[in-house]
């Protein structure tokens, strides 16, 4: 039975294992951390007064790649929200902003129509305006999901790498040709024998067994995998992955049903 063992975890990054999966478990829980669980991103800004050195559409691409911290419980999907995609404080949250430069302005200076919900790193600066200059916007932020725009990933980073399962057998003439050609040194000698330390640093380059003379290593792909997650500050990696996997149960429930239905 797949099973999950966190190795390290911090807000914006997870180490795990998952033991005892199928590649396509492994992938696909890889692929509904990046593109199906859904975080909040600007999605459109009015602009009432842009007299700063950047175009409109600029400052609004720049907009878009600030992460917003998330509150999955406080927001719905514009499509399932009962205003049915008009956009109400249920589907979608505003930013203001009003400045006159001299200004560098941050992700700081926006004010959130819920305290509660505020960009991620309110140091990340926008824009500079100089003596003169003004600018006037209001930024409007809905869920959406990564595999409709790179901007609601969130998660920069997710990949994973086998953890295979290495054999020394008993043709193992100790010259220690493994330990000095794995450039992840994964080997070392412990009571006179050849041991493997630590599997998981494994890139499966099979450079050990080249300079193996007698033939004594074997590497076996395991159905146990690596994983490490990077956030981009929208959600708790943790909580990516949690509702990455209740987000795969509900569509292969779904997926039963569908299946169950058809006559035959
Ligand atoms: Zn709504």
């Amino acid at each position: 039975m797949p099973k999950i063992e966190i190795v390290k975890e911090e807000e914006s990054k997870i180490i795990f294992k998952l033991h005892d999966a199928s590649p396509a478990l492994a992938n696909s829980i890889r692929r509904a951390m990046k593109s199906l669980v859904p975080v909040l991103a600007i999605d459109y800004v009015d602009f009432y007064v842009n007299s700063s050195g950047f175009y409109d559409e600029m400052i609004a691409h720049r907009l878009a790649m600030l992460p917003i911290k998330t509150d999955l419980s406080r927001f719905k999907m514009r499509e399932e929200c009962v205003c049915e995609g008009v956009g109400c404080p249920n589907c979608q949250i505003s930013f203001r902003l009003n400045v006159e430069g001299p200004k560098v302005v941050y992700a700081k200076d926006f004010i959130s129509d819920d305290p509660e919900i505020h960009f991620a790193f309110e140091d990340i600066p926008v824009l500079e305006l100089f003596s003169g200059q003004q600018l006037m916007i209001e930024a409007v932020a809905r869920l959406g999901r990564g595999k409709e725009h790179s901007k609601f990933q969130p998660v920069s980073a997710c990949y994973y790498r086998i953890i295979p399962d290495i054999e020394i057998n008993e043709k193992c003439d100790l010259c220690k040709n493994c330990i000095s050609a794995c450039p992840r040194s994964i080997f070392e000698e412990r009571e006179g024998k050849i041991a493997v330390k630590n599997p998981e640093n494994c890139s499966l380059c099979m450079e050990c067994i080249r300079s193996c003379e007698p033939k004594a290593i074997r590497i076996v792909e395991k159905n146990d995998y690596l994983f490490v997650a990077e956030g981009t500050g929208a959600l708790p990696v943790k909580e990516v992955l949690f509702k990455a996997i209740t987000i795969l149960k509900e569509k292969a429930e779904n997926f039963n049903k569908s299946l169950s239905e058809i006559d035959v």
